[in-house]
């Protein structure tokens, strides 16, 4: 039976496109460049909040690639006739809410969104169950080869080697750890067959006591403008392995997402994330 986002197909050369929320943020520039240097997609909707004083104004200016004639507006309902998929890089209530939009209108939705809360976590699960979704903490491709390489070496490497996450981001992230620490996090209790919830420690202080056997360390930089750091470290006796990834230009992160949002083409409602895009096992 065809899915009702069968419309999505680009293999005759129809571009997929696409809606970008928070189009004057930091990611919401970048994905306006990534999306018009897509060959697959084309810049249809930019949303940003209601209140600004720069509605109207033309999206390829503000992105400074030059004028692109798609306007500026302050709700995504306004525009819900012209795009297939949004691409949502805002706040975990915007997304909340976006989500929402895209299921009443059978639209799909590529979340680059992080920093939710446990509550806000379990909102979004409950949702999306008739849309097709992408999410992931982080969409560059290295990330998510990294993600691959983790759990692999969790499962080989087993409990003799003590895990900690390292990260750094630049000053004005308002969430910690990052999503992407988190994520590399999981792949290692995935790997070792541990529950995150149970054996994470986030930071620590004073007197600790020992390190628990079964812990996953996380240990948190912001400051500058990093755009992301991160390293997992496998520290057993006499040797010590880490995996590092550096992103160096956001723009790693909005192609990806541009390239999730392409993928979603044609599928049928359904929560993907990156492995699937990137076909990794
Ligand atoms: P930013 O603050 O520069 O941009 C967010 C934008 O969203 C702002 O312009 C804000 O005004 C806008 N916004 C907020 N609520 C809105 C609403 N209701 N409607 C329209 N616009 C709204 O932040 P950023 O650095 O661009 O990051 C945005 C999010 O993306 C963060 O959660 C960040 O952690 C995440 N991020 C994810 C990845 C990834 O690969 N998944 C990569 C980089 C950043």
């Amino acid at each position: 039976m065809l899915s009702q986002y069968e419309f999505f197909k680009n293999e005759d050369n129809v571009l997929v496109r696409i809606a970008v929320t928070g189009a004057i943020g930091r990611m919401g520039k970048m994905l306006i460049e990534a999306v018009n240097a897509s060959n697959d997609a084309e810049l249809s909707a930019a949303v940003i909040l209601s209140d600004s004083t720069l509605i109207g104004a033309d999206a390829g200016e503000t992105a400074g690639i030059g004028k692109n004639g798609i306007r500026l507006v302050g709700d995504l309902s306004e525009v819900i006739d012209c795009f297939d998929v949004l691409i949502d890089f805002t706040t975990p209530a915007a997304t909340l809410a976006n989500v929402d939009v895209c299921e009443k209108y059978g639209k799909g939705i590529v979340i680059g969104t992080t920093g939710f809360t446990a509550e806000e976590e379990k909102a979004l699960s409950a949702k999306g169950a008739d849309l097709p979704m992408i999410r992931a903490a982080n969409f560059s491709t290295g990330v998510n080869v990294c993600l691959n390489l983790l759990k692999k070496a969790a499962e080989v490497l087993g409990s003799d080697y003590d895990v900690e996450v390292y990260e750094a981001h630049h000053r004005h992230k308002v969430d910690a750890p990052s999503g992407t620490a988190l994520a590399m996090g999981q792949s290692v209790a995935d790997g070792l067959g541990r529950d995150l919830r149970q054996v994470a420690v986030y930071g620590r202080e004073g007197q600790t006591g020992v390190r628990a056997p079964d812990a996953i360390g996380f240990a948190t930089v912001r400051g500058g403008d990093v755009v992301g750091d991160h390293t997992v470290m496998f520290l057993g006796e006499g040797e010590r392995i880490e995996i590092t990834h550096k992103a160096s230009n956001r723009m790693a992160f909005a192609t990806g997402a541009v390239r999730a949002a392409v993928w979603l083409g044609g599928k049928a409602a359904g929560k993907y994330d990156m492995r699937h895009v990137l076909d990794l096992s």
